[in-house]
């Protein structure tokens, strides 16, 4: 059976990166029948931020990826947070100091840093020295048991060459000579990632590793770990990189790369999910919506882009626009909402209101500045009257709110329709365009050119008394 895991560490907000790991890793063990695990790697106590786990969760709920097993959920392979597994990794790496695979150092850090140093002068890069795998036992012994401080380091061979496949990235072997001995076990004790996800992707029986491509050239080293004790090899599926152009990654320092800002912008997390999916892989055919069912069912590992993709916010913004455009009216009310009473405006229409805006809104936060006339009348000129198309002059449009007005005035009930009747039955009668009327009109109700919605809507938002207030200051601006 399938078996994927995310691996978050807790270091902050949910990275569009991160999020689009957690999907592929989600729909490929939701396609493959498998299971999807949840583990927290939070061993690198220095980078630990506070309420970081609470946003994993929250955000993978929200959209709907659901794990299996995880640090809430249990299962059968946990603790699911690998502080809580602490105690299982040191017998593991002494396992390895049997095997002479891994040894005790304890160069300290003024050493380390000396020998740093000395070899920047010579121009080289520093890898440790093996210093302390050539202690003899006796002197390891006796430093353990006067208590000193030490670290364990993975024994990379001299020489030769270690590989493995990966499905996106085909074959990578690097030079064994090139690798370092690194750190298994830190001085306090923690596992390090490095050591940790061998551990713990053999022990919770991870079938498929998926992950960031920056994990491409350490994997080797992983796989001498797996070979040293015996065990059989995960898949590796490394991700190519979100890219903010061509040539930068979309980083965690770009203030626009966080899932929870996008969603505080008013974009809809179906439809960030859906674009997400599409950076780095595609269906195999023009279809570009899907929901999450419909990306389960059609995931596969062979979609997935071999190069990476670039990061296009306008794109993003267009789906969510296509979203936005097929919620139901009441969906569309329950969105917008906390943007109506930003904008201080009335509800009592939410109909018209979603009938204007539904089809021109890309994000829920551009509605206030497409209503704020609805609740204040802007300052605006006379000359805003004048319209050629419209055939409408300050002339024309002073005789068109001397009718508009008294027939407004005097209907029974301020009805969409019979606000409607009214102003295009004045066109008829006087033998105008619609336009003629409609113009004057709206400039009065609105203050502004450029409306979502015509004078009628605009009419029945506003009411009978502030329609008709603003319609008779637009008669004195016209004076
Ligand atoms: N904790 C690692 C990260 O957040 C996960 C890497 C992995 O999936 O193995 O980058």
């Amino acid at each position: 059976m399938v078996r994927t895991r995310f691996a978050p560490s807790p270091t902050g907000f949910m990275h569009l990166g991160n999020l689009r790991s957690a999907l592929y890793t989600f729909l490929f063990a939701r396609h493959n029948g498998g299971r999807f695990i949840l583990r927290i790697e939070d061993t690198d106590l220095g980078r630990y931020v506070e309420g970081a786990v609470d946003v994993i969760y929250r955000t993978l709920k929200s959209v709907g990826m659901n794990w299996d097993e995880g640090p809430d959920v249990g299962g059968d392979f946990g603790p699911y947070v690998q502080s809580e597994r602490k105690g299982l990794y040191l017998p593991y790496a002494k396992e390895l100091i049997k095997k002479r695979k891994a040894y005790y150092c304890f160069c300290t850090e003024e050493e380390l840093s000396g020998r740093r140093e000395a070899a920047a002068a010579r121009g080289e890069t520093f890898k440790y020295d093996k210093h302390c795998l050539h202690l003899p036992e006796e002197e390891v012994q006796r430093r353990l048991d006067a208590g000193m401080p030490y670290v364990i380091r993975q024994n990379v061979p001299e020489h030769g060459e270690a590989s493995f496949d990966d499905l996106i990235y085909g074959h990578i072997a690097v030079d064994c000579a090139d690798l370092d001995d690194m750190i298994l076990i830190k001085a306090d004790g923690m596992p390090t990632y490095n050591f940790a996800n061998v551990i713990d992707d053999h022990t919770m029986g991870i079938t498929h590793v998926m992950r960031g491509n920056e994990y491409l050239s350490s994997t080797p080293k992983y796989n001498l770990l797996y070979d040293a004790f015996g065990w059989e090899k995960p898949t590796y599926i490394h991700m190519t990189p979100i890219m903010r152009d061509a040539t930068h990654k979309l980083s965690k320092r770009d203030g626009d790369a966080y899932f929870e800002d996008y969603v505080g912008k008013g974009y809809l997390k179906e439809a960030i999910i859906n674009y997400v999916a599409l950076l780095g892989w595609n269906p195999g055919d023009e279809r570009e919506f899907f929901t999450m069912d419909e990306l389960i069912e059609a995931f596969s590992i062979e979609g997935m882009s071999k190069s990476p993709a670039i990061f296009d916010v306008n794109k993003l913004t267009w789906m969510n626009a296509e979203y936005i455009r097929r919620l139901s009216t009441e969906q569309f009310t329950e969105y917008a909402m906390p943007y109506y009473q930003q904008a201080g405006i009335g509800t009592e229409h939410a109909d018209v209101l979603a009938r204007i805006l539904q089809p021109r809104t890309e994000v829920f936060t551009q509605i206030p500045d497409m209503v704020d006339f609805l609740a204040k009348l802007p300052d605006y000129d006379a000359e805003l009257f004048t319209n050629k198309k419209s055939k409408t002059n300050s002339e024309v449009a002073g005789n068109v709110l001397d009718m508009a007005i008294p027939a407004l005035k005097a209907l029974p009930a301020w009805e969409e329709q019979a606000i409607h009747d009214t102003l295009l039955g004045l066109a008829e009668q006087n033998g105008l365009k619609n336009g003629t009327i409609l113009w004057p009109v709206r400039i009065a109700l609105a203050g502004k050119q450029v409306t979502p919605g015509g004078a009628i809507e605009i009419a029945v938002l506003l009411g009978r008394e502030e329609s008709l207030r603003r319609l008779n200051l637009g008669r004195e601006k016209l004076q």
